[in-house]
């Protein structure tokens, strides 16, 4: 067999559990081509994507204008290092920065790096600007958090599988429980020393978990009246996703009439990643105002690849996709109809208990306990349907198509996820 040869679907997951780390445990459907919402598999069969790589590909897959102005950018200039400026860098900057209301943005690649450079930004602010003692600032963050797999990530995760024999662990986080405001209050109150609150909007990766409908303003408050950084993670939430710009939407300069409806709050260091690149390139970005960002100095931190010029003109191009083709309104109205359409099957269901989530970040419960195989098996049956999907934890499996997606497609989604539902029915 050479290299590049046509693999069966069989041969090519025989491959990577051979020559692979075994650090994931895909669905058994191995993909070759995308366009849209759709993927096909090796042998040619045609799928509706409900993952969008966690939300990386909000676009749709391999949307013209972000791989027109990738393989345009990557014919004429593909890195630097930030050794030297580029030419594409600071319209990105400038872009984004304005795009969301910011004074700086940070560059870096994967969303964990993201976190990582906020965690770090949030630090050296409380030393140089808070005037916290060195070494004695803290970090609260939230019970079922998921921010990445770096060592200092999950150093304050409470997932046994991704902390257990990683340690020594670093210091300087305490968890809270989540959307509740008297923890946090707690928290902060005879705490000098904290630095930040660090939290999803949304809690995706823990089963789309969408705290009640204030509590990010009044944590927020909070966090104003303490002197705290309110951080948010939008790597996954952001970008359209709940339909809004952004899940907190603090200044994203919205023509997007559903924004007015909810409480908005601008959080002093927004994180992004995932569909910052429509899921073309590893894009992530640390967006604060200056009086934060400024204690960033030459040589304190970086990336070989962090703002190249591929990176920036993909990251622009993605940016501009989701407000010309108005995704984040496309999400707001499909989200809606997708869980009233869910709702009205889950009535009558026992095999189902709810649906929730917010935009095209959803989620279903199945009716079983947390180690049964139940949700697993429907995204089996999910896939010989012809729908993607994913179980995130044990009984809870998220649905989140691309938001390229039409009412048409999605309520043909509805029909084969509710279809697949009844085989399980008893
Ligand atoms: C996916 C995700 C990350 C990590 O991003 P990577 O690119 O996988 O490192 C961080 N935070 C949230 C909320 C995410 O969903």
């Amino acid at each position: 067999m050479a290299v590049l040869d046509q693999l069966t679907s069989q041969q090519a997951i025989d491959l990577e559990n051979k020559y692979g780390a075994h650090n994931y445990h895909p669905l058994p459907v191995v993909l070759s081509r995308g366009e849209g919402v759709y993927v096909w598999d090796v042998e040619g069969k045609k799928y509706y994507d409900f993952l969008s790589a966690y939300s990386a590909v909000n676009q749709g897959h391999c949307h013209p204008k972000i791989v027109g102005a990738m393989t345009n950018q990557a014919q004429t200039l593909t890195l630097t290092s930030r050794a030297f400026y580029n030419d594409m860098l600071g319209k990105y900057e400038k872009f984004a920065t304005e795009y969301f209301g910011f004074d700086k943005l940070l560059p870096m690649n994967t969303g964990a790096e993201a976190v990582e450079t906020a965690l770090k930004l949030c630090r050296k602010w409380a030393y140089e600007v808070k005037g916290i003692d060195e070494n004695e600032a803290e970090i609260v963050v939230c019970e079922n958090n998921f921010h990445g797999r770096t060592t200092t990530i999950i150093s304050f995760s409470n997932d046994p599988v991704a902390r257990k024999n990683f340690g020594p662990y670093t210091k300087g986080f305490i968890k809270i429980e989540y959307d509740n405001l008297n923890a946090l209050e707690d928290a902060l109150q005879n705490n000098p020393n904290v630095a930040g609150f660090l939290v999803e909007p949304i809690q995706g990766e823990a089963g789309v978990y969408v705290p009640s409908e204030d509590y990010l303003t009044k944590a927020k408050a909070i966090c104003e009246k303490y002197n705290v950084l309110f951080i948010a993670d939008e790597v996954q939430t952001g970008i359209a996703r709940t339909g809004r710009l952004l899940a907190t939407c603090g200044n994203c300069d919205c023509t997007d009439k559903n924004c007015s409806s909810e409480p908005e709050v601008k959080p002093d260091v927004l994180i992004l990643g995932k569909a910052l690149s429509g899921g073309a390139y590893p894009v992530s970005a640390v967006l604060a105002n200056d009086n934060i960002m400024n204690v960033i100095k030459p040589g304190n931190h970086g990336s070989t690849f962090g703002g190249n010029p591929i990176a920036a003109a993909v990251a622009i191009a993605a940016l501009e996709v989701v407000r010309d083709e108005k995704l984040a309104e496309n999400a707001f109205e499909l989200g809606n109809l997708f869980r009233s359409e869910l709702n009205k099957y889950i009535e009558t269901s026992s095999i189902v208990n709810l649906v929730r989530g917010k935009g095209l970040l959803n989620a279903i419960v199945i009716n079983d306990d947390e180690e049964s195989e139940t949700a697993w098996n429907i995204c089996l049956k999910l896939r010989d349907n012809g729908l993607l999907a994913k179980p995130t934890h044990g009984n809870i499996i998220r649905f989140a198509p691309p938001l390229v997606i039409t009412k048409e497609q999605l309520l043909d989604c509805v029909s084969i996820i509710t279809k697949t539902l009844k085989e399980f029915e008893d």
